[in-house]
């Protein structure tokens, strides 16, 4: 089938909710894609910060077929070796007790918001809201989608669930005043990736979190795109000295598998009895096979590599802060983030960036974001970086 016929396809029968570029992948060899045409990319996207150990990785791509071959579903009804050895790792690295496994972020964080309820109502106290921030990205589901802060969003799908409040980024007394008596948990990532990877400061997470703390409140932190060595470390909560209550995962859990997981301490990852929760796919022996993998490969010397492959592209990319159209460089680990001036759309770098063989992608305000698979070398980041200067150096604002 050609390129146009998959368009015209594609526009006709999917619900027309993508603005997808204009490129068909055709398959993908170590950090790269490739594509209908037979165009090499190196992939800074890696299938939205989900495909952290590239293409065709043998090792995980052997586990994966292996599974396949074995078993790939046999619901939550029986238990199976795979998804015991996988959890046993998972609470061992982690540090939480109890997991819940399901098949995206969304879903990831309504466990989270739903087992937040449950735990407060066993006490029969009425702490019922979730705060969560300005700016946030938590999902699409309903109840997600109210905790993300996109107002658009919110009015295209009222009446929206109750429970939901929200304080500005990074805003420590404004966070005070609206950690009212009725919030029961706070939810938020450390770095808000689909807003431009927009970190939080460290002294607001610190406070907050011993804000929660004092108030016994939970402290949910949301590392769906931030976890998983993205950023350096297993966990991104680690960089800041905290022990959240729960954290949700998923994008890059299973290394391009659809998988999300809910982890919580003991004490509020047993507010959940019997039958109050589920999933038909979650915690299939697919994903399983392919989660543990992944994380045997991070733990086998990966997440130390690439959290100093990650402090090299901060290094490089700082590099660029001398084109003052660049207005904020930011991110940590290999997942970062360049801010172009309101003049320059950073659309138009990423079509010049494709053109070069490198593929980025924009998210939140004008920002371009890098989040490649942990695996890209530094020959990789220096030819992206080399790029980006050339476009920058013929880049003329007006
Ligand atoms: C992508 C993302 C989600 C949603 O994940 P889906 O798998 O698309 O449901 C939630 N939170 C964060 C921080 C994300 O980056």
């Amino acid at each position: 089938m050609n390129f146009g016929k998959i368009k015209e396809i594609t526009s006709a029968h999917y619900m027309p909710v993508f603005t997808r570029d204009n490129l068909c992948i055709e398959r993908g060899e170590g950090n790269c894609l490739y594509d209908t045409n037979g165009h090499k990319y190196v992939d800074f996207v890696a299938g939205i910060a989900t495909n952290i150990l590239g293409y065709g990785h043998p090792e995980y791509t052997q586990a994966v077929c292996d599974q396949v071959k074995t078993l790939m579903h046999v619901s939550n009804h029986y238990y199976t070796a795979v998804q015991a050895d996988y959890i046993a790792a998972l609470c061992e690295a982690s540090g939480f007790d109890r997991v819940f496994l399901c098949n995206s972020g969304a879903e990831a964080n309504e466990c989270a918001i739903k087992l937040a309820r449950r735990y407060f109502a066993k006490t029969n106290s009425n702490k019922s809201v979730i705060l969560t921030a300005e700016g946030a990205f938590h999902g699409r589901t309903l109840a997600t989608l109210t905790a993300t802060g996109n107002k658009k969003q919110h009015e295209l799908y009222s009446p929206l669930p109750r429970g939901f409040s929200s304080f500005k980024y990074n805003d420590f007394d404004d966070f005070k005043c609206k950690l009212t008596d009725e919030v029961g948990a706070v939810l938020i990532e450390t770095i808000q990736g689909e807003q431009g990877v927009r970190p939080f400061c460290n002294d607001f997470l610190v406070n907050a979190y011993a804000l929660c703390k004092s108030k016994g409140v939970l402290f949910i932190v949301d590392e769906v795109q931030t976890g998983m060595g993205r950023t350096g470390k297993l966990f991104s909560f680690e960089h800041y000295g905290i022990k959240p209550d729960v954290i949700t995962l998923a994008k890059a859990i299973a290394g391009g598998i659809p998988m999300g997981a809910c982890l919580a301490s003991e004490e509020v990852g047993t507010a959940f009895s019997l039958g109050d929760h589920g999933s038909t796919f979650g915690g299939n022996a697919l994903a399983c096979a392919a989660a543990k993998k992944v994380l045997e490969i991070l733990q086998n010397g990966l997440l130390q590599s690439s959290a100093e492959t990650g402090e090299y592209l901060g290094d490089k990319l700082a590099h660029l802060s001398k084109y003052d159209f660049i207005t904020d460089i930011r991110g940590i680990g290999l997942m970062r983030g360049i801010q172009l001036s309101d003049k320059i759309p950073a659309q138009s770098f990423e079509g010049k960036l494709k053109e070069r063989g490198y593929l980025v992608n924009v998210a939140g305000n004008n920002t371009l974001r890098f989040v490649p698979p942990l695996t890209v070398t530094k020959a990789e980041i220096d030819g992206l970086v080399q790029a980006l200067d050339e476009i920058c150096a013929a880049t003329c604002v007006l």
